[in-house]
């Protein structure tokens, strides 16, 4: 099926030009953590806010292409990355990678889904906390990818798995 002409523009009109990358190497992207599977997607989505992100689905589900969500490109199973039909938008969280609010007072922190785990654990660590979720892929993974893999990490057993340590999620549906 071919999308809808007008689906790129509209992304581009939302997200801005350099945003939406069609061209040049898309490797880091496209290819699959452990290098089995290489996929060619029709473009890959860069949205800097959560009202963005809605707005690339709400274009995306009017065309009627499907979303791949992706954040470090981390993960063991493909599920990051696209098919081969080069029909699939790449969502990549990557530009929201803000820290947004510490709470001492709650041991609550607030984060976008693309902040790379290490980048959490360090404003924790200079706040006098501990984020126990630990791993190796942690200056690359995001919390966003870590959520959605339920990730377990080297303190598992004493902590939980990611969602143990989640208390609220901002989400954007279809
Ligand atoms: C060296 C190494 C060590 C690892 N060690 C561990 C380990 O100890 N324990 C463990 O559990 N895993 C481990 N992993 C696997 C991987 O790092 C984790 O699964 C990590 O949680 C993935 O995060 P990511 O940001 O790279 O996600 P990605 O690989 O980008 O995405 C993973 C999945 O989450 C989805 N996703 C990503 N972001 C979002 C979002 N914002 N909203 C909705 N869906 C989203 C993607 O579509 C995909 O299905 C390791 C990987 C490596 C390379």
């Amino acid at each position: 099926m071919n999308p809808p002409a007008a689906l790129l523009p509209a992304l581009r009109a939302i997200v801005g030009d350099a945003h939406v990358l069609t061209e040049g190497d898309l490797t880091g992207y496209e290819l699959d953590w452990r290098k089995r599977e290489r996929g060619k997607s029709l473009a890959v989505v860069r949205p800097a806010s959560t009202a963005q992100v809605a707005q690339v689905v709400q274009a995306c589900a009017a065309a009627g292409v499907s979303i791949v969500p992706q954040g470090g490109n981390t993960g063991m199973v493909v599920g990051s990355t696209p098919d081969a039909s080069g029909t699939q938008i790449v969502l990549s969280l990557t530009r929201m990678n803000a820290v947004r609010a510490l709470d001492g007072g709650n041991l609550t922190i607030t984060v976008e889904a693309g902040c790379v785990l290490q980048n959490l654990q360090e404003v924790c660590e200079k706040a006098g906390f501990l984020f126990p979720l630990s791993l190796a892929s942690e200056g690359s993974c995001t919390i966003g990818g870590n959520l959605g893999t339920n990730a377990g990490g080297t303190q598992v057993v004493r902590y939980g798995n990611t969602r143990e340590l989640c208390l609220g999620l901002e989400v954007v549906t279809a």
